[in-house]
């Protein structure tokens, strides 16, 4: 090879790559605010209507991404949550039935045994609180989470100076269409070692296949509950117990819980109890256990 044909070469070789340099400039500089310019458009569509596709300016089609945040944050949306917050500043000592059903139904528990409207219910042996202030806060905290999270939460009290039986209180559950009530309660207990969260759910009832069915409903979605409350507290986990002698349970038709938060005759379970932060555990166990929930039926 001439050195003049070696020359000619690397002319062309020059030639070449300034072009495809040249080329490149023209691709970052005049190129790209062209074609990130379909992305803009399409997230304000996706956030304004997210159910329907975008189509930007210059008829390219696009996708619309998923609103993962708004999605995740609703996710209780549709549900109808009762809150019970037990008991109330003045007990009523008034008698009212005990369940709806005759003594044909049920021999142990009927129509014509009475119970206390609204008891005083516990208090701390060592922080002196009453139950039903306690009930109240644990409540409102529940609240404000499944609100947050999109559930209509329908609160049977959010006073102390409230004058609610318990049939008041199931009727209320009933009368919303409640998806499940959620009965708040502390415990207490003679041996002050006890401690831990337990739950109540309805009994055998009027002996009716419907009734049967709403209980074994109500133990899945109790087991379910209380491994959540558990997770969330650390607090000993208790039983799922039934029972026929709670009027609030027997009149309601909607799957109706009373949860046991806590012995308040136990020195620590007590003090932790009267914390904000204990309560925002037990209120976040509740929003974990509905958001995950695998047995929670939606009307
Ligand atoms: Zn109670």
């Amino acid at each position: 090879m001439t050195k003049k044909a070696m020359i000619i070469i690397l002319a062309v070789l020059l030639a070449i790559a300034v072009f495809l340099g040249m080329l490149i400039l023209v691709d970052k500089v005049i190129m790209a605010p062209r074609r990130s310019s379909p992305d803009t458009p399409a997230e304000a569509t996706a956030t304004a209507a997210p159910d329907e596709s975008a189509t930007p300016e210059g008829g390219e089609t696009v996708t619309p991404t998923p609103e993962p945040e708004p999605t995740q944050s609703l996710a209780l949306a549709g549900l109808i949550i009762g809150i019970d917050p037990g008991h109330q500043g003045k007990a009523n000592t008034d008698k009212e039935p005990c369940a709806p059903w005759g003594k044909d139904k049920n021999p142990s528990y009927n129509n014509e045994t009475m119970k206390t409207k609204t008891s005083s219910g516990t208090a701390g042996k060592f922080t002196n609180m009453p139950e039903y202030i306690v009930t109240l806060q644990i409540s409102l905290k529940m609240k404000a989470k499944l609100e947050a999270l999109g559930a209509t939460v329908v609160m049977t009290r959010e006073d102390h100076n409230v004058n609610l039986s318990n049939i008041d209180r199931a009727q209320i559950g009933n009368d919303a269409n409640c998806d499940v009530v959620l009965r708040i309660h502390c415990n207490g207990a003679d041996n002050p070692s006890t401690s831990g969260i337990e739950a109540w759910i309805r009994g055998t009832g009027d002996g009716t296949a419907e009734y049967k069915a709403l209980g074994d409903y109500e133990r899945l979605l109790a087991e379910e509950m209380l491994t959540y409350l558990v997770n969330a507290t650390n607090a000993v986990r208790r039983r799922v117990n039934s029972s026929d002698s709670y009027t609030g349970l027997n009149w309601s038709t909607a799957p109706s819980i009373i949860i046991e938060c806590g012995f308040m005759s136990n020195e620590e379970e007590d003090n932790k109890l009267a914390t904000d932060s204990y309560q925002e555990l037990i209120a976040q166990g509740f929003a974990d256990w509905l958001v995950n929930s695998t047995v929670l039926k939606r009307q």
